[in-house]
């Protein structure tokens, strides 16, 4: 699936890949007698690099995550070249109010590149790695993308920030390991090439359903509403409510009933990760209203073995949805 979008790149990754394979296999093996010219040519080529050097080091990167809704990302672009923990991979934990443990905070002792989801989302990840020594490079997904503390956190529902996202990546996995050449731009590049059903899907969406209505129960679909060009109808009250993480009053509630009754959302996308009675009320008024609900979750789902694959079955859903098969 991944091959068939740009074939001729893909054959042009090839082409290097095989040719610093034939270089560091010929190095790294004594016995075969092709290797003495290959290594020869090679050294008079370039004599400071000798044609032994592995791909990855022997000491692979020390990589920290504090989320896996970049985990996966981060483990595909850095490949066998780093070692990469994820500190919350658990569905069943809410990230918005983590507390880590001892271990979670261990974990960091050697990272060399921390990545962090920032915009107040995992400010303990952001501190532990601050108060390191040596200090990590810091990846903050928020800031990378030019948001702020206080601005939505669910930068990973941004196809835009989650691309942004991994070019910041690659470019630190790339700055601390020099020596092995083309290793991750060419990981960008199959990953890139991973995520074209994501793009896909995306695509399909907003070309059948730009400007059709939505509402949701928190905020961690906007950034993917906004590039499904969709129209959030949420009440305002009970929207920033749900940001403040407090309760919608009342007539915030009642709000959200009549528009779900009258028409005034096509879809309701609800976070089956968030908790409480408020939400689940909002959702049988939709059931009853007939208005098709989709799921979608805060972090990676479970049983999904991607990023990507996590949602596009999420970006399905809500098609089927849209299209009145949900
Ligand atoms: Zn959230």
């Amino acid at each position: 699936m991944s091959k068939s979008s740009s074939p001729a790149f893909i054959g042009g990754l090839s082409v290097v890949v095989l040719a610093v394979l034939a270089l560091t296999g010929c190095g790294s093996d004594d016995s075969a007698s092709t290797t003495t010219t290959a290594a020869e040519t090679s050294t008079t080529a370039a004599p400071a690099t000798p044609a032994a050097a592995p791909p990855c080091p022997a000491e692979p990167i020390q990589v920290v995550v504090s989320v896996d809704q970049w985990g996966d990302i981060v483990e595909q672009l850095a490949g066998e070249c780093a070692k990469v923990t994820t500190v919350i991979t658990s569905s069943a934990i809410d990230p918005h109010d983590y507390e880590p443990s001892p271990a979670d905070i261990a974990s960091f002792t050697d990272a060399e590149i921390v990545v962090v989801n920032g915009c107040d989302y995992d400010a303990w990840a952001d501190e532990t790695a601050e108060g390191l020594n040596p200090k990590p490079v810091i990846v903050n997904a928020c800031e990378v993308v030019g948001k702020t503390d206080g601005d939505n956190p669910h930068i990973w529902y941004g196809p835009d920030f989650v691309f942004a996202v991994a070019g910041a990546v690659t470019e630190q996995l790339e700055g601390k390991l020099p020596s092995v050449g083309s290793y991750f731009p060419d990981r960008a590049a199959s990953w890139n090439a991973s995520m074209q059903g994501y793009r896909d899907e995306i695509a399909k969406i907003k070309g059948e359903f730009s400007g059709r209505t939505y509402a949701v129960t928190e905020s961690v679909f906007d950034y993917m509403g906004d590039a499904l060009t969709l129209k959030n109808t949420t009440p305002e009250g009970f929207a920033r409510a749900a940001a403040n993480e407090t309760d919608p009053s009342p007539g915030d509630v009642q709000a959200f009933n009549e528009l779900l009754t009258s028409g005034g959302a096509s879809v309701l996308v609800y976070n089956i990760q968030t908790e409480g009675s408020i939400p689940e009320q909002v959702r049988s008024t939709a059931e009853g209203a007939n208005v098709p609900v989709v799921d979608v979750t805060e972090t990676v789902a479970e049983g999904a073995t991607s990023f990507a694959e996590w949602q596009v079955a999420q970006l399905q859903s809500l098609y089927q949805a849209l299209s009145g098969r949900g």
